[in-house]
């Protein structure tokens, strides 16, 4: 394989993420120690052939996603803990049904304020015993001391779950504003600090396309961010996002900010837009006016949506796919169907079927 490095400007960075696929080339950046915008920055390519004209990427936008699949794509899917039987039955019909597509982990939220430990525990625990699934808990800072917090992680520890996606928590419900624990961690970073202290986690942390809404500014956010890795973190989740360019600008930040980790873009199926709309602007998530646009008249009528959504998702992620991302993490809301054909049109298949390609 040749090896070697070129200065190239962001233009053509973003040219040659979208056609890495087609170049069968790989790069690393060399990350510039500022911040600025990426203008002129060094790669360290792996055999890059030429480069190409922005006619080229656009006719391979243009062409079926399926086509120029890169083979590694991997997928995790997170869940919510159930609260009632009726919807315990519904979290493990799309347990059962995603679990044959052999993701790579799949994650159990920590409900605000650490309302849901033990809702959380029990169904981590569940996937990891019941299935051949990897789980993976999700463990926040608020509501409690840093010894309450490490002695739960302990517990998953000592239940064989080894991977925890540490976050800070959004404050409990009727409360404004976030407050640490006089004796917690207080964000996030502490926490994996602390993390790596009880044992040896793979531990994911939450990173911000659009930035956090408390942060101060977007690059006190990316050293946010940067300090989660440097204390332990291999891999951010974002935030879910609707527009790819958003993530691609992120990850040009993050990538001049020295950041090497992988981000996995965190991606939300629409299954029902007012209130997809709703959790997003909770999250600080923008949602294009076209979004509007495109459901409306559609509250009542469940099957176009769908129709509609999946169509959506596909163009989402063949942009992502595209501009060189091959792993994804769905925000299922415990509910397999759309989740499981974006895997398909991504060539995931489920296991032992012979059609895989
Ligand atoms: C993939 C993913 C999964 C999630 N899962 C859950 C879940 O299961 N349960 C849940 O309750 N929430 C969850 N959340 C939401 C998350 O808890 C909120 O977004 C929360 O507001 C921030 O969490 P964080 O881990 O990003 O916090 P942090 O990384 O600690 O950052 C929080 C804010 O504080 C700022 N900050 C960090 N350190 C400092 C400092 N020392 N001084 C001042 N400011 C600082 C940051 O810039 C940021 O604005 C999830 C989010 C994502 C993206």
């Amino acid at each position: 394989m040749k090896s070697n490095a070129i200065h190239v400007s962001a233009k053509v960075l973003r040219n040659l993420r979208m056609r890495q696929d087609i170049l069968r080339c790989s790069f690393d950046i060399d990350a510039k120690p500022d911040r600025k915008p990426l203008s002129n920055v060094t790669l360290k390519t792996h055999f890059i052939e030429d480069f190409v004209s922005d006619a080229e990427i656009i006719e391979s936008l243009g062409s079926p996603l399926i086509e120029k699949l890169p083979p590694d794509i991997k997928v995790s899917f997170e869940f919510f803990p159930p609260k009632t039987e009726k919807m315990q039955t519904k979290l493990w019909s799309a347990i059962k049904r995603l679990a044959p597509l052999q993701p790579r982990f799949v994650s159990v939220t920590y409900g605000a304020g650490g309302s849901t430990r033990e809702r959380t525990h029990e169904t981590v625990a569940r996937i990891q015993n019941e299935t051949d699934l990897v789980a993976a808990a999700h463990l926040t800072c608020v509501g409690a001391s840093r010894g309450g917090v490490d002695d739960v992680a302990r517990r998953y520890w000592d239940a064989g779950i080894k991977h925890i996606v540490a976050l800070r928590g959004d404050p409990p419900g009727g409360e404004e504003s976030y407050s640490p624990h006089p004796d917690g961690y207080g964000y996030a970073s502490d926490l994996v600090a602390g993390l790596t202290k009880v044992a040896d986690f793979e531990i994911s942390v939450a990173a911000y396309p659009e930035t956090h809404a408390e942060a101060t500014s977007a690059d006190a956010d990316l050293d946010n961010l940067k300090r989660k890795i440097d204390a332990g973190a291999t891999r951010a989740i974002t935030q879910l996002f609707f527009d790819p360019d958003l993530y691609f600008r992120f990850q040009d930040r993050a990538a001049a900010a020295g950041i090497t980790v992988p981000i996995v873009p965190g991606l939300m199926p629409v299954t029902n837009f007012k209130q997809n709309a709703n959790f997003a602007k909770r999250s600080g998530t923008s949602v294009p006016s076209w979004m509007y646009e495109l459901f409306s008249g559609l509250d009542e009528d469940p099957g176009t949506r769908e129709l509609v959504s999946a169509s959506l998702a596909v163009e989402q992620v063949k942009r992502l796919v595209r501009g060189g991302v091959s792993e994804f993490h769905y925000y299922t809301l415990n509910r397999a169907d759309l989740s499981y054909a974006i895997c398909h049109v991504l060539g995931i298949r489920p296991e032992g079927d012979d059609e895989a390609i």
